[in-house]
């Protein structure tokens, strides 16, 4: 494995896989959000400032049947030149004689990108033959698309043991690795995790993860019902999982035996119905009347959880504590979100973690107020399973 910090670019072609996999309007094919080619922009333009050139490679959508305009990655070209301040050629393929010819011909300082690699089913198949035929574009390989490393595609991983001596990961995937590194092995306490979202089926594995690494685990969402409902609680039309009793018991158990201090919940919001304008109230977790559903954390919930999370030296933010998309129902995700920023700004290193909570330090603009906020939603919830992700281990190998 080589690193991106020492590799000599100098007159080498770098072959890149990028997450350009954008939001584009229906009608203008405009990209509408262009995080993910901003977030892969330090490591194309290290590669050109150091002499070398670019061949981008990356996925946009999920093409059904071979070529199709509307996931053509021809659409965020301008898009992307733009980004970088540089010109991007691109081409209508992304393997055979046409695409090999414009890679050959690139010149140092210059930037290439690949049709859409999903155009060809050999692509989500890993198919070897495939991903030699991308290999040969480029004289060493960067894979710097976090959000598909959990995937043992061609161009995010077989395509690398081509390069045997001339792989590495980009800046991209080096600082999600090093800010879940950060969190889980440092020696600095106390380490919280706040885990929210719907489900305990969905989060077990990560909060079995969790328990043998943190000193406080708050439990939110939806899934904190399962575990009140657990301990006898009355939790009336809210969310649980019946299946997962026993689990959350076992869980509370755990925590215990292992001196971890399991933070669930003590009051919640109520509500009627499933809906923004419903009756609301605010009671204690475990007395729902019946007839009605939590759908927040109550006010002595973002007190306590403020004070846990205040108090912490590594924090990880995993899933929102309540229905934060309706905005009846979204203080509490607001109070830990405020609670993670006032701990970032007295020292602590913050990670948010996957999916909706990095939509709900996004609704909050407060992204630039925390340590670290992942860009791979899936990736980064297998990553915290502790799943050795095949893109990662395809570089480290
Ligand atoms: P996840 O993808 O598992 O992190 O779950 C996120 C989703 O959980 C969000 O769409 C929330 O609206 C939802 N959620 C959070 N709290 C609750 C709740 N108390 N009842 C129902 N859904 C919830």
């Amino acid at each position: 494995m080589a690193s991106i910090h020492s590799y000599d670019f100098n007159g080498k072609k770098a072959l890149i896989r990028v997450d350009f996999n954008v939001p584009l309007d229906k009608e203008t094919f405009q990209v509408t959000d262009d995080t993910r080619i901003r977030a892969a922009a330090p490591t194309i333009l290290h590669v050109l400032k150091n002499g070398g050139s670019v061949v981008i490679m990356s996925h946009l959508g999920r093409p059904k049947d071979g070529a199709d305009d509307r996931y053509s990655l021809k659409h965020i070209v301008d898009h992307t030149a733009k980004v970088l301040g540089v010109p991007v050629q691109f081409v209508n393929d992304c393997i055979g004689e046409n695409a090999l010819e414009k890679s050959k011909n690139l010149k140092s300082g210059e930037v290439l990108l690949l049709e859409n690699v999903r155009f060809y089913k050999q692509e989500t198949a890993g198919t070897e033959s495939f991903a030699e035929a991308l290999s040969l574009h480029g004289d060493c390989y960067i894979n710097d698309a976090f959000g598909t490393a959990h995937r043992a595609h061609a161009s995010t991983t077989v395509v690398a043991k081509f390069f045997p001596n001339d792989k590495m990961f980009g800046f991209l995937i080096e600082n999600e690795i090093k800010s879940v590194d950060k969190v889980l092995n440092s020696t600095e306490k106390p380490l919280t995790a706040i885990v929210g979202g719907a489900k305990v089926s969905s989060k077990i594995t990560i909060i079995e993860q969790l328990l043998q690494k943190v000193d406080h685990l708050i439990v939110g969402g939806g899934m904190a019902y399962t575990f009140i409902k657990a301990k006898g609680g009355q939790v009336g039309n809210s969310l649980v999982e019946d299946d997962y009793l026993d689990m959350a018991r076992k869980i509370m158990d755990e925590a215990k035996a292992k001196g971890v201090n399991l933070y669930l919940p003590v009051d919640t919001i109520i509500a009627d119905q499933f809906d923004n304008n419903a009756n609301r109230k605010e009671v204690a977790i475990e007395a729902i009347p019946a007839g009605w559903m939590g759908l927040d954390t109550g006010s002595q919930t973002s007190k306590d959880c403020a004070e846990i999370i205040e108090k912490s030296k590594l924090i990880l933010w995993n899933g929102p504590m309540g229905v934060f998309e309706m905005d009846n129902f979204q203080q509490g995700t607001i109070d830990v979100a405020n609670a993670i920023v006032k701990a970032t700004a007295n020292g602590a290193f913050s990670l948010i973690g996957g999916g909706d909570s990095v939509a709900a330090i996004n609704k909050y603009n407060l992204a630039d107020q925390v340590s670290y906020v992942s860009t791979g939603g899936g990736a980064m919830l297998e990553y915290l399973e502790g799943i050795e992700l095949p893109g990662i281990k395809a570089i480290n190998e």
